[in-house]
């Protein structure tokens, strides 16, 4: 069994906890661990130490930074299968999948190394007669990041490589439900020489969460989550004077015009639809089929449907379970739902069979979906994916943008200008061209619009260094020489 406790000040915490979580393997349905939860007296020794620390940290060279950044790529990159192994086993996506996320975050890394030309103000000569103006970007101080769980190690990685590398302390609250990725983490980070103190991790659920929130020593969180607790999170960190972005959830709809390439759209849907048991922000979940294609393209979905395997992750399935029974349950229950709304149920995930006691629900395919249901409106973060039948693009463009979630969109054709005028008039925050999840580039930043981010900054890229660093303008006057001073040799003003 294994025992997660918190990491402060370089080191396990030692302090005893009153509440604990239970960690599952999704593949097997057996507990594995047992997380403990911070109480609000571990929490606010965390807030001492990282205040502590930031205090150090803040003036170390742009050199040394950037040096512990290389140490740390380095030690991720050459620990990837153990962080990944971690993953698969309480999250239970497939390895190749878990890999995939490690390596998005290492990328995030690989900007902050960086940070010396990130961080570059800039500078006016003579605004007025001898006197100049420039720019600098300062750190905020201790920042929290609230993760979720289905980027147990990619999600953190958007913002605490860049936090530290603008010189903040950092406090990560990862996910109850699958800490291990992170915890193994923080030790890679003293490995790598950050100072005692700049990295922590405090494990926990609400009352963690709601600590962090209004701790005075917070100055600003990253919370990335499903939309209602992102929006609690975003109102009452504001509330509280600090510095938010608040990313939430989605239903991201793929439209597939007449004269897309049928086999790419499907095989797009597939990928899109199911992989990693369509638990991702970015998963498809609607696919808006522009008639006369509809038949077909739920065709060819169907026929590549029986070809996926859903099993342990660590055993080469194609698809792994999902991350907890309760949640299991409440993505079948929008199956229930979706049939007696009056959809088409045409491949059904309920009934998939895989040996052992794990969460398992395979790949399901609904047909004729109208706006009017469940399964269109709400985000069921599951293998459901649902095809809606309209006559016209305009109706299409309609329905993305009516749609309350914006978080990320693809368009299929091959129609070049159909595609520009999709990717002007969509409301949504990252969109895909022939490409069903457009993932996220560490140098542009990922973020959605709507009820997908609360907030107006986006993850990595440029937007999370300004995050993490408040702009500071310096007007300065020196006067010459010849004004007195001390007596350098310069001629004296008489
Ligand atoms: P969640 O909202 O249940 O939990 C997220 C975090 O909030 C966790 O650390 C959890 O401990 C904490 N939390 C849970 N309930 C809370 C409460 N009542 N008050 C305060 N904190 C609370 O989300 P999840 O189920 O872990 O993750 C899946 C969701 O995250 C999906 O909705 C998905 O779309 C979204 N997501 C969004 C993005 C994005 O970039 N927009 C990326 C990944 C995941």
């Amino acid at each position: 069994m294994t025992q997660v406790t918190h990491w402060i000040d370089g080191e396990f915490s030692t302090q005893k906890s009153e509440r604990h979580g239970d960690i599952y393997n999704p593949a097997t349905g057996q507990v594995t661990g047992s997380v403990d939860f911070a109480s609000s007296a571990t929490i606010d020794h965390a807030v001492q130490v990282a205040t502590r620390a930031f205090k150090e940290w803040r003036h170390s060279s742009l050199t040394k930074r950037v040096q512990i950044l290389f140490a740390f790529r380095e030690l991720v990159h050459i620990n990837k299968e153990k962080i990944a192994a971690l993953i698969t086993a309480e999250h239970g996506k497939v390895l190749s999948d878990a890999l995939g996320e490690v390596t998005r975050g290492l990328e995030v890394v690989e900007f902050a190394c960086g940070i010396p030309h990130l961080l570059k103000g800039g500078f006016s000569e003579e605004v007025s007669t001898g006197i100049d103006v420039y720019s600098i970007r300062q750190p905020l101080g201790p920042v929290a990041i609230i993760s979720p769980f289905n980027f147990p190690a990619m999600v953190p990685m958007w913002f605490f490589p860049i936090a530290i590398a603008c010189g903040n302390s950092v406090i990560v609250k990862p996910s109850e439900k699958d800490p291990s990725a992170v915890m193994y983490m923080a030790n890679l980070w003293k490995e790598a020489g950050l100072p005692n103190g700049v990295f922590n991790v405090l494990n926990g659920d609400k009352e963690a969460v709601d600590a962090l929130l209004t701790h005075p020593g917070i100055k600003s969180v990253s919370f990335v989550g499903s939309t209602p607790i992102a929006k609690y999170v975003y109102e009452t960190g504001t509330k509280s004077g600090k510095r938010m972005q608040a990313l939430g959830g989605a239903k991201n709809h793929m439209v597939v015009l007449p004269d897309a390439d049928l086999d790419l759209a499907a095989d797009a849907a597939i990928n899109a639809g199911f992989g990693s048991a369509g638990e991702r922000c970015m998963a498809i979940s609607v696919l808006v089929a522009v008639e006369p294609i509809a038949d077909a393209l739920v065709a060819k979905i169907k026929e590549r449907i029986s070809s996926i395997k859903t099993g342990d992750g660590t055993k080469g399935a194609d698809m792994g379970p999902l991350v907890t029974r309760i949640h299991r349950d409440k993505v079948a229950s929008y199956v229930d739902a979706g049939e007696k709304e009056g959809a088409t149920l045409v491949v059904d995930g309920r009934n998939v069979k895989v040996d052992g006691d794990g969460f398992w629900l395979g790949p399901t395919l609904f047909d004729n979906v109208t706006p009017a249901m469940s399964i269109y409106n709400d985000e069921i973060f599951g293998p459901v994916l649902s095809v809606i039948r309209v006559k016209t693009y305009d109706e299409a463009l309609k329905l993305v943008n009516d749609h309350p979630f914006g978080n990320g969109t693809a368009i299929f054709t091959n129609d070049g200008g159909a595609a520009r005028r999709y990717q002007n008039e969509v409301e949504v925050g990252m969109v895909g061209i022939n490409v069903p999840i457009p993932v996220p580039m560490s140098y542009y930043s990922f973020g959605g619009w709507k009820n997908s981010l609360f907030g107006d900054t986006h993850a990595h890229g440029i937007e999370g260094v300004h995050f993490f660093t408040r702009g500071k303008v310096v007007t300065s006057r020196w006067l010459d020489p010849s004004h007195g001073g001390i007596n350098l040799g310069f001629p004296q003003n008489s």
